[in-house]
């Protein structure tokens, strides 16, 4: 039997700074391999938007491995079994992923696969288990976690450049096509969502060299602004791990240090990835579960019919409905936005924060297990650190205060074009003539809003004085 080493990319779909491949490659013949987890994952399979991106960096890493990367689906302890059988296996590696189940699976991998079994850390910064407080217990404030727990623990490992030189090993008997892994949609709504992005290791870097190459020095005040292109745009790529956060932390720091405040804010916002992280690892059910166990009492809603018009950007407030109309558009939403829909949804809505997080689960590009249901929980109030509940944001002046003169909710909500700047936010103030120039007839060409957000934030409110009465 071939004796060959195996490489199993997971988040990390990358040839740059990656310990797993770099470690695979000294041991002798590679075999790199990709195995779609619906199975493993049950009911955290990823969603619709998260498919058509990976199909395409898995193109993109096949092609940066020479046409070698082998592609399974299945049971991924069935399919390593089945490796062995197949090889002379040496030596497994993988980077290590913090999604529950995904820890639990890789632990039974590694108590059965004993002296073959290696894990390397290259998806985040620190490990979830290094910022620690002073009395070994895990932050839940951000602040501290960042500045102290991580700016305070050993810097992490400078990133390592790609192998230059691979053997490869034959390939498997069992491999599937990249086609067969069927992750594209059936019908073709992707060609649209995708245009735009350059998917995989070479689009990643792309991107975080055109942001350092100007939007950077805007980060600071300028990450508000949706219709600006002042953030990175770096997160699906991080996800998927087609650019590793070392290599982007180093490369910012690098050039511009902490001293300068587009970079320093642009850091600390990878500090809330390992924030999210950390949060995860130590609180399993971050998903389902509010980290504030209160909120398990609050008193939400059911609508579904709130719940459709919201996703389909129908709420009649100009601000949600563009980013809910950019998500299913382009599979990403500026993170003001984020907040903003998110904030209407739990709060003046009043519905679940987890049908906003399966939402965006489905929609998002970058959707994310830890970034996402961390995200949700701040949100809706419950989470570590969070946007106490009575900040409940307003989408008139969020729209007037950071899209001022409307050109973010004009690229997503067209039929607002010809609004004066004055109403764009809440066409339904403007008077009839204003509305009738514009050509717009509320009720027909845009909706009514589907609840009023002073009376709404009331309710919220309210809503949420039951709950401390029935928590104390
Ligand atoms: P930039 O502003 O350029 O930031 C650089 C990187 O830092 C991002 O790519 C991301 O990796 C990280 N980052 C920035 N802000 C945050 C944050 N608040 N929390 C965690 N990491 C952050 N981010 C995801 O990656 N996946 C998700 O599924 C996700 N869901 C979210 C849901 C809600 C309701 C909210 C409010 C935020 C969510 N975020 C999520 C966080 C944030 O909105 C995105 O990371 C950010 O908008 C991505 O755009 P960017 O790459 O241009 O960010």
């Amino acid at each position: 039997m071939t004796q060959i080493t195996i490489c199993w990319f997971r988040q990390d779909l990358r040839c740059d700074d990656n310990p797993a491949l770099v470690a695979a490659v000294k041991d002798g013949a590679v075999l790199p391999i990709y195995i779609l987890e619906d199975e493993d994952a049950g009911t955290e399979a990823i969603g619709a938007a998260s498919r058509l991106w990976l199909h395409h960096s898995l193109a993109s890493l096949n092609a940066s491995l020479d046409g070698h990367l082998q592609f399974f689906a299945g049971k991924a302890e069935d399919i390593l079994h089945q490796l062995a059988s197949e090889y002379d296996v040496t030596a497994i590696h993988w980077n290590r992923c913090y999604e529950p189940w995904r820890i639990a699976r890789d632990k039974r991998i590694k108590e059965h696969f004993v002296q073959l079994a290696h894990s390397h850390k290259a998806s985040l910064l620190w490990e979830p288990w290094e910022p620690l407080k002073a009395d070994g217990t895990p932050y839940k404030v951000f602040t501290p976690f960042y500045r102290r727990g991580c700016l305070g623990s050993p810097a992490p490992a400078r990133p390592q450049a790609a192998p230059t030189q691979v053997s490869y090993a034959p390939p498997s008997k069992s491999s599937l096509s990249l086609d067969d892994l069927k992750l594209l949609p059936k019908i073709g709504w992707d060609k649209d969502v995708i245009a735009g992005w350059q998917a995989g290791e070479a689009g990643a870097q792309n991107r975080l060299d055109d942001f350092l190459d100007g939007a950077i020095t805007h980060y600071r005040d300028g990450r508000n602004l949706p219709a600006r292109t002042y953030v990175s745009r770096l997160s699906p790529h991080l996800h998927f791990g087609e650019i590793s956060p070392a290599r982007c932390w180093y490369q910012a720091l690098d050039r511009y240090g902490f001293e300068n405040d587009g970079c320093d804010v642009f850091l600390s916002e990878l500090g809330w990835r390992e924030f999210s992280y950390a949060l995860l690892y130590f609180n399993g059910d971050l998903k389902t579960r509010p980290l504030n166990q209160k909120f398990e009492q609050f008193p939400w809603r059911q609508s579904d019919e709130d719940l459709a018009k919201w996703q389909q950007g129908q709420t009649g407030y100009p601000i949600v409905d563009a980013g809910m109309r950019e998500l299913y558009q382009t599979g990403y939403m500026h993170n003001r936005v984020r907040m903003i829909v998110g904030s209407f949804l739990v709060k003046n809505l009043r519905l679940h924060w987890q049908h906003g997080e399966a939402w965006f689960w489905d929609c998002l590009f970058d959707a994310d297990h830890a970034s996402n249901a961390a995200s949700w929980q701040w949100i809706a109030g419950c989470g570590a650190d969070a946007a106490p509940y009575f900040r409940v944001f307003n989408p008139i002046t969020q729209a007037e205060k950071f899209d001022p003169d409307g050109a973010y909710i004009k690229r997503y909500v067209p039929e607002l074009k010809d609004l004066p700047a004055k109403y764009i936010g809440a066409p339904f103030m403007a008077p009839r003539e204003v509305l009738m120039a514009a050509n717009i007839r509320l009720g027909t060409d845009y909706p009514h809003p589907i609840v009023d957000a002073r009376q709404s934030r009331l309710d919220a409110l309210a809503a949420f004085a039951t709950l401390k009465q029935i928590a104390s």
